[in-house]
């Protein structure tokens, strides 16, 4: 239990840069740039050249250590063993500097002709894999298996900065000595063979936890690159890293959900995995990686295979001389175009291989030429269509919105001029070129002339909602720049003008939204373009009126819920097919200040067919919310956007794509995905199935190609690529599954499963492909423990809380749930991306009452010390704590009833030193000049920097007082909440289902609840072990085999 009064002490003994709050100004490492939170530096973006300079920086061992030992210090549970203190970095002093000099080795000869000198150190491969031959063109070598096992030596793998067993940073969540054998965790060493076998149950404090899972590989990651070529699983999707493209595209942007794709359908059924790829094309990049090259072949267009029409790729091979290509999905041989031709070098590596980004990168653009237009692109349009109805006036939302709006387009209502020279604040913000509308609406339509010629803007109103047209030829659409005047006037006065208040005579409380919609969309049909709508009530006026439909009578699970989670009507479903069809799509800020009921099941399937999003505020209240208004605002207009889209993956001989996941129109299936709009924040899940066998000898491959309209207008494919081994067995196909990628393809494919399915059917659902997935662990890898374990592989060692988590989720979970709440997750299941589903799923918890002096400011490196997170179970909560909890969408300050005053004065200023004084509408901290005030405030900032489209504002939660308690509740995922188990249930639950299912027992309906009660006796272990079936040359084939045990 923390000492308060030693607390206040130390914040009293703050740094002597405290004075300026500002963290950034407190940094001691001022030359480190802007960004304390910067991430190691990547190679310089000229990319391959750079593969033979030091990855990584040149970070002596000794501060990493430092490091690991600060790590340690942040233990809640005291003395770091001797192992921990090796920790993820071998001993200071160790063989690094061969490991790096032999990574260099090794990637150039992975990549083969790049003039780096690879001689003597490359290790000898074995000559099973055909792909070998691509190798030494830079290819998928390492996916052969080789890395893995012989990482030993490998400075580029990230195993062995972990440990010896060539763990990958997901999958090792426990600081392992360098003994590559057997090597209990730590967590092992505490607990001895079995936890409280006194009481007989399954100790809380052993089960895989999440938590620990991202701390861990979030520090090795704030000082290491990930390589995309290595043969691991990339790093959990929650935390951020640097990745090098080395011709696989980064995690970010592509992940399959097994690196060795096992090689028919039966070996793939026995794992009971699915396969999968989770793309989010547009993801945004790190600081301290490369920009996506930007390639322009003129008039004739990228390269692509003649036959299935791949794009070219490191992984097409030439041959000839280099007058042929073979196409790496189809194997079709072409003819190299004479103005493509580059003659091959000896070795049957192009000779201008280094100077071409679609032979070494995996992720590029490619300009495209008129065929591929459907006509000339321009700079993105956008309309802002504005709710000024009563209560959109009345409840400060419309004030809100005007300001958001002003904030994306020139940094705010207050900071104005300043700003207009300032050219690098042009960054974020609208890109050149592209232009603005207003419309606002309430029963009737105004239309705004923008035109910089005019001293104010012109309001045309179009009181003819049956049969609306635009009553504007020019000043609709301007350029916000030479604009400004007029525009910030007018956004300023909008919530005067529609004030009925101060109008008298203007009382409209009934928006008309579809033909607002309608009229919008309109305007922008001959251009493309993104509409920014804003809506405060049910529309109740005009064609497409909606109705309350949700009384909150309908009984939950039953067909009466169903039809409430989606839309029968035919005017908003075929807007939104003509949205897309012209390139159009819809954001909506959608409000309910009073509560109410807004139809978003309705409202909110335009923007998931036309590829937007919904940000939705459930109980808007300003001031509270009008700070994450303005930053969603401002996020909306100034991610990386892209319109009138249209997505294809191909991939090898052998398997077919069996489905799409997420927010588009797909007309018809096997067609392309089409969005009016995409951005940087959504994901999409493709499933594969076989159509025949796959080659063990050949890698398999994916690509996926995005064309898109850029922001700036510029008509562009990106392209990704993926590789990855055939495995001749599911059991070795195992080994390399990426855990974040089955619980996002596994969560969409869910959420695309309502409504058709009960809710219920869709809980049962997720049980039984857990189940099915241990199982089939179960069976083909460790059935040499004995049957009354529960074995787990490491790889997927926190998925069944994940799957737990999923089913509790406010998309999934029983009971009854307000049906706009349910929709709009639901939705946003299936277009988050990895990072932002991992957080959805299980939150970020930080104690902030027994911070490490350290934790929250910058370590030597320049990178922020974050704190321990906390597993989210009340278990966890300490008397006197003062926790955040973060879960990518909203961040809670819980305060604890006994809190010290110490710490409430620290955090929040003098005087506030009650939890009845602090204000429960507060929405961000007070910059204070304490040591507690500005840790916490950076914490905040990395939370805002690592999390997907959702702004951070703060919400107070104190115990006993505020209704956002329940929230803290729901997000604690590990413990029982209403109908559903607690994380060690749950786990008991899934083990006797495995029992079941491998003694032939199961009946798939089985899935009903299993009381603890009935599992007494459980006692519990933790274990792993380690399988060599390697030696010397002929590695490749067996790998460290991690799982954990519960012995029941
Ligand atoms: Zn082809």
């Amino acid at each position: 239990m923390a000492d308060y009064a030693m607390y206040h002490a130390m914040g009293e003994q703050q740094p002597a840069g405290n004075q300026n709050p500002q963290y950034q100004q407190q940094q001691p490492q001022q030359q480190s740039g802007n960004s304390q939170f910067r991430p190691p530096i990547a190679p310089s973006p000229s990319g391959y050249q750079q593969t033979g300079s030091p990855y990584a920086p040149q970070n002596p061992y000794a501060s990493a250590n430092t490091e690991a030992g600060a790590q340690a210090g942040y233990q809640q549970t005291p003395p770091p063993s001797a192992m921990q203190d090796q920790g993820y970095f071998p001993p200071a002093g160790g063989h690094t500097p061969v490991q790096g000099q032999d990574g260099m080795n090794n990637l150039s000869a992975q990549m083969g002709g790049m003039g780096l000198d690879g001689s003597g150190t490359v290790r000898k491969k074995r000559n099973r894999h055909a792909h070998h031959e691509i190798a030494s063109q830079g290819s998928s070598q390492p996916f052969n298996g080789m890395q893995q096992s012989g990482g030993v030596q490998s400075g580029l793998s990230t195993p062995n900065q972990f440990t010896g067993q060539q763990v990958t940073p997901a999958m090792s969540q426990f600081p392992a000595s360098v003994n590559p054998v057997y090597s209990p965790s730590p967590q092992t060493q505490n607990t001895g063979a079995s936890v409280t076998p006194a009481q007989g149950r399954v100790d809380p404090e052993q089960i895989p936890s999440i938590a620990r899972s991202r701390d861990a590989p979030a520090a090795y990651y704030l000082e290491h690159v990930f390589p995309t070529m290595e043969n691991h699983v990339p790093p959990p999707a929650s935390i951020p890293f640097v990745a090098f493209d080395q011709g696989n595209s980064s995690p970010k942007f592509a992940r399959l959900t097994m690196t060795h794709i096992p090689s028919s359908a039966e070996a793939l059924a026995s794992i009971g995995l699915p396969l999968g790829l989770t793309l989010q094309p547009l993801a945004p990049l790190q600081e301290g990686e490369n920009e996506i090259p930007v390639l322009d072949f003129g008039d004739v267009g990228p390269p692509r295979c003649r036959r299935c029409r791949a794009y070219m790729n490191p992984f097409m091979t030439f041959h000839n001389g280099g007058n042929k290509f073979v196409c790496n999905m189809c194997t079709f041989p072409n003819e190299t175009s004479t103005e493509y031709f580059a003659p091959t070098d000896p070795t049957g590596v192009r000779v201008d291989r280094q100077q071409r980004p679609e032979l070494t990168l995996g992720t590029v653009d490619f300009i495209v030429p008129k065929e591929y237009w459907t006509r000339p692109p321009v700079p993105l349009n956008w309309l802002f269509l504005i709710d000024v109805t009563e209560e959109s006036v009345n409840k400060g939302f419309l004030d809100g919105f005007c300001e958001g709006v002003m904030s994306a387009l020139y940094g705010g209502r207050n900071d104005s001029e300043e700003e207009e020279d300032d050219s690098t604040a042009s960054k974020g913000k609208i890109p050149a070129g592209c232009k603005v509308g207003i419309v606002t609406y309430d029963k009737a339509m105004h239309f705004f002339n923008l035109s910089p010629k005019l001293d104010q803007a012109q309001m045309m109103v179009m009181p003819d909602i049956e049969d609306p047209f635009v009553p504007l030829n020019e000043g609709l659409f301007v350029d916000p720049h030479e604009s400004r005047t007029v525009i910030t006037q007018l956004l300023n006065q909008l919530p005067q003008m529609f004030n009925p208040d101060i109008m008298a005579g203007l009382k409209n409380p009934e928006p008309a939204l579809l033909p607002a919609l309608e009229a919008a969309a309109g305007a922008l049909a001959a251009t493309g373009g993104k509409i920014i709508c804003s809506l405060a009530a049910l529309p109740t006026w005009g064609r497409g009126r909606l109705f309350l439909r949700d009384d909150n009578t309908a009984v939950a699970g039953s067909d009466a819920e169903k039809r409430l989670l989606t839309t029968e009507h035919p005017a908003f479903t075929k807007l939104a097919t003509k949205m897309v069809e012209t390139g159009v799509g819809a954001d909506f800020f959608l409000a309910a200040p009073s509560g109410g009921y807004l139809d978003i099941a309705t409202i909110g399937h335009v923007s998931a067919k036309s590829g937007g999003e919904v940000f939705y505020y459930p109980n808007f209240h300003s001031p509270r919310d009008t700070l994450r208004l303005s930053k969603e605002i401002k996020h909306t207009v100034t991610r990386q956007t892209g319109y009138q889209a249209l997505m294809k993956v191909r991939c090898s001989n052998g398997l077919q794509i069996s489905g799409y996941h997420g927010n588009f129109t797909q007309h018809t299936f096997g067609a392309d995905v089409e969005f009016g709009v995409i951005d940087q924040d959504k994901a999409i899940g493709v499933m594969f199935s076989y159509d025949g066998k796959l080659d063990p000898k050949l890698d398999a491959h994916f690509q996926s190609a995005l064309l898109y309209t850029t922001a700036s207008g510029e008509r562009r494919v990106r392209c990704h690529n993926l590789v990855a081994s055939v495995a001749e067995s599911g059991g070795e196909a195992m080994k390399f599954v990426d855990q974040d990628a089955v619980v996002t393809i596994m969560a969409k494919e869910a959420a695309s499963k309502l409504p058709e399915k009960s809710m219920k059917d869709v809980r049962s659902a997720i049980t039984e492909k857990t189940v099915d997935i241990l199982a089939g662990y179960r069976r083909n890898f460790s059935s040499t423990h004995p049957s009354g374990q529960l074995v787990i592989p490491e790889n997927l060692k926190e998925f069944s809380m994940y799957m737990l988590s999923l089913i509790k989720s406010r998309a999934f979970k029983g009971g009854r749930e307000p049906t706009d709440r349910r929709v709009h997750d639901l939705r946003m299941v299936r277009s988050m991306g990895p990072m932002e589903l991992s957080l959805y799923l299980y939150p970020r918890i930080y104690s902030l009452h027994n911070l490490d002096d350290k934790d929250g400011f910058a370590n030597e490196n320049g990178h922020l010390s974050m704190p321990p997170s906390c597993r989210a179970t009340f278990a966890k909560v300490q008397e006197g704590g003062a926790y955040l909890v973060d879960n990518g969408q909203i961040c809670l300050l819980w305060l604890h009833s006994q809190v010290s005053p110490h710490l409430l004065e620290d955090l929040f200023g003098p005087g506030y030193n009650s939890l009845k004084s602090i204000d429960p509408f507060l929405n961000e901290l007070p910059t204070l000049d304490t040591h507690l005030n500005a840790q916490t405030r950076n914490i905040l900032q990395y939370l805002e920097n690592v999390r997907g489209g959702k702004a951070l504002s703060v919400q107070v939660a104190r115990q006993g007082l505020d209704g956002a308690e329940y929230e803290f509740a729901r997000l604690l995922f590990e413990d029982r909440n209403g109908e559903a188990q607690s994380y060690v249930d749950w786990l008991v639950h899934l083990h006797r289902c495995i029992q079941m299912e491998l003694s032939g027992q199961r009946k798939k309906e089985d899935t009903a609840s299993m009381k603890l009660s009935e599992w007494e006796g459980v006692v519990y272990q933790v274990f792993r072990y380690h399988e060599e079936k390697y030696s010397g040359d002929s590695i490749g084939h067996g790998v460290g085999v991690e799982c954990t045990c519960f012995f029941g």
